[in-house]
C-alpha cells in the first residue's frame, strides 16, 4: 500500500502552514524582546538622539580575522573546516539598541 506517506504529506503540509501562519502573526514577547535586543539598561546614554533610559544592551560575541582561505574551505565543506579548524579569534563587544530612535549599536 502507497498510500500511507500521501496521507502524511496531506497531513504534514496543512499543519506546517497552520504553525508558520500562527508564528508570523504573533506579537513578539517581552522575554523574546529581551533575548534578541537585550535587557533595558537605564543607565545607558543613547548617542544618537540623547536621551537616557531607552536603551537596552547585551553582550555579543563577533568573529573577528577569519582569513580568506579558511572562509572558502569553510563554503566549499558546508562549514565542516570551520568546526574542525575553530572561528578564529572571537570578541566580546556590547550591543547597544535605543528604544526612542531605534539605532542599534555595537562598542
Ligand atoms: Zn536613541
Amino acid at each position: 500500500m502507497e498510500i500511507i506517506p500521501y496521507l502524511i504529506f496531506l497531513v504534514a503540509i496543512p499543519v506546517a502552514v497552520i504553525i508558520i501562519y500562527g508564528y508570523s502573526r504573533r506579537e513578539e514577547t517581552p522575554y523574546e524582546k529581551e533575548i534578541r535586543l537585550g535587557r533595558l539598561n537605564p543607565e545607558l546614554f543613547c548617542p544618537h538622539c540623547q536621551s537616557k533610559g531607552f536603551v537596552r544592551d547585551k553582550w555579543v560575541t563577533q568573529k573577528a580575522g577569519i582569513s580568506g582561505g579558511k572562509a572558502t574551505a569553510a563554503v566549499l565543506t558546508g562549514g565542516l573546516s570551520l568546526l574542525a579548524v575553530g572561528l578564529s579569534r572571537k570578541q566580546q563587544l556590547t550591543q547597544a539598541h535605543c528604544e526612542k530612535c531605534g539605532s542599534t549599536w555595537v562598542f
